[in-house]
């Protein structure tokens, strides 16, 4: 994809994430990797009122190449990049039942979601808990780094999820599972569920490998 049509696309998927109300204020930011260098969605704005030549081109190592400044975020999804080759695109949200899955206690923080459906696993797997650290401490860059390289998403505690795709629309759809499964969890919170047992998830995983 060239860089301009990639800007359109991080403009209007940006602008249907916010309608549909995935995201909020100036939070979330969404991404695309392009030749050498990352396009992200510039600091402090509104997925909602994203302009194309606005929007930030960072060099792998985090400098600023173009565009308005980037988001304070942007290193979450440079630690996701580096460790995962194929990934073309990462949407970060603050997404509500994905963010209150994030402020529970998990007795499992390896995986904190269900395996409730078949789209659920093939989209997103595995989910771990990646440990708080406050907004801009570089800390966390090290622990999403430490979690990417074995999974195309995780949830950052307290904060929300990251989640990489191949391009920039799987990887909002794969966000859009993440925060569907969150929202059914917590409907289905202390209530008897049959999740996919590990039979069914390892068919899925030889029918439909990532
Ligand atoms: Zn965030």
């Amino acid at each position: 994809m060239d860089e301009q049509t990639a800007r359109e696309l991080l403009v209007e998927r940006g602008k249907s994430l916010y309608e549909r109300r995935y995201a909020h204020g100036s939070s979330g930011n969404l991404s695309v990797r392009v030749d050498d260098a990352i396009l992200i969605t510039p600091t402090g704005s509104c997925l909602g009122r994203l302009a194309p030549e606005r929007i930030s081109k960072v060099a792998p190592d985090g400098r600023h190449v173009a565009g308005d400044a980037p988001s304070k975020e942007s290193f979450l999804h440079l630690a996701m990049y580096s460790e995962r080759p194929d990934a073309k695109a990462i949407v970060h949200l603050h997404c509500t039942c994905a963010v209150a899955i994030s402020c529970m206690v998990h007795e499992n923080p390896r995986d904190v979601l269900p395996p409730l459906t078949a789209y659920y696993v093939m989209r997103v797997g595995k989910l771990p808990l990646v440990p708080y650290f406050r907004p801009g401490d570089k800390a966390l860059a090290e622990a999403v780094r430490k979690e990417a390289r074995r999974h195309r998403a995780v949830l950052l505690a307290n904060h929300g999820p990251v989640v990489a795709g191949k391009s920039l629309d799987e990887a909002v759809d794969n966000a859009e599972e993440l925060e569907a499964t969150a929202q059914l969890a917590l409907l289905l919170e202390g209530r008897k569920t049959a999740p996919l047992d590990m039979q069914k998830i390892a068919e899925l995983e030889r029918a439909f490998p990532s």
